[in-house]
């Protein structure tokens, strides 16, 4: 019986070596946290370091009236950022005149720095786009844009800070 019980002991510690062993650390695993690291500010914080017009358009998904921004014809190369945080988002590179009176652009820098969801205001099925990073309404995508995308980031200025290269 006691040399039964001491084969089974001998099997457990066998079967389970980093028991007796001093366990490493558990890896940390590949998690599915985001690319981009999120910013959260509490209203009253976006208050403070946006201007009316900016709190307007990124925190409430507003939208700066065609033809006025600072950017819809703005041509210089460089880096559009996002007036919120300051991630990259779009290049000149993939500006074009769309027509519309707003800064457009085919695709951004990278794909994890724009995200996007459905939007259903003002009767309409639209695709909104905010930053990746702290969640600023950017504009909307619409499939109706040139080569090499066929897409259209449809884009209000006041969501932009525009760095020259
Ligand atoms: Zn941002």
């Amino acid at each position: 019986m006691m040399s039964r019980l001491l084969g089974l002991a001998i099997l457990a510690a066998a079967m389970n070596p980093a028991h007796d062993a001093g366990a490493a650390p558990p890896k940390p695993g590949r998690s599915a946290a985001p690319a981009v690291g999120k910013i959260e500010k509490t209203d009253a914080e976006w208050k403070r370091v946006l201007t009316a017009d900016q709190y307007r358009i990124l925190r409430r998904k507003g939208t700066e009236p065609a033809f006025t921004g600072a950017y819809w014809n703005q041509h210089g190369k460089g880096v559009y950022r996002c007036a919120g945080c300051g991630l990259e988002l779009f290049d000149s590179g993939a500006k074009f005149e769309s027509g519309t009176g707003w800064p457009s652009f085919t695709q951004p820098i990278e794909s994890e720095q724009v995200e996007t969801e459905t939007d259903t205001s003002h009767g309409m099925r639209r695709t909104e786009v905010h930053c990746a990073r702290c969640a600023a309404h950017l504009g909307h995508v619409f499939p109706d844009g040139p080569r090499p995308t066929g897409l259209r980031y449809c884009l209000n200025s006041a969501s932009l800070d525009f760095r020259p290269s």
